[in-house]
């Protein structure tokens, strides 16, 4: 299970997915999810972009395909992993732009506004 957080300091959640992994594992691996459009491997600027470090609640999903949290949560189709219930944070115009071009509607997960 590569994508469950090593340590439990330095914590980030994806802004698209809301996959939650360290600093190091995003830059090391990029996100699980997002990776084909954020292009966070290696980039430390892109994981700053496209993380955050503000947000609440975790889930673990092991199988997303059948867990009722995941379709609440819409993120049955990613991968295992711990994912955040909300987070805080927009990610930057240009990636929108570049996730809106390859046809992925961007969902802000910060729900603390509502
Ligand atoms: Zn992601």
């Amino acid at each position: 299970m590569e994508s469950i957080p090593k340590d439990l300091r330095g914590l980030r959640a994806c802004l698209v997915c809301s996959l939650i992994k360290t600093f190091e594992q995003f830059e090391y691996d990029g996100c699980d999810n997002c990776e084909e459009f954020l292009r966070m491997k290696n980039n430390r600027d892109n994981v700053y972009d496209c993380t955050s470090s503000n947000f609440d609640g975790m889930i673990a999903v092991m199988s997303p395909e059948d867990s009722w949290v995941c379709k609440w949560q819409r993120i049955t189709q990613f991968c295992k992993g711990i994912y955040a219930i909300s987070v805080a944070g927009r990610l930057p115009a240009g990636i929108q732009r570049d996730m809106k071009s390859r046809g992925i509607i961007y969902r802000p997960r910060d729900t603390s506004q509502r």
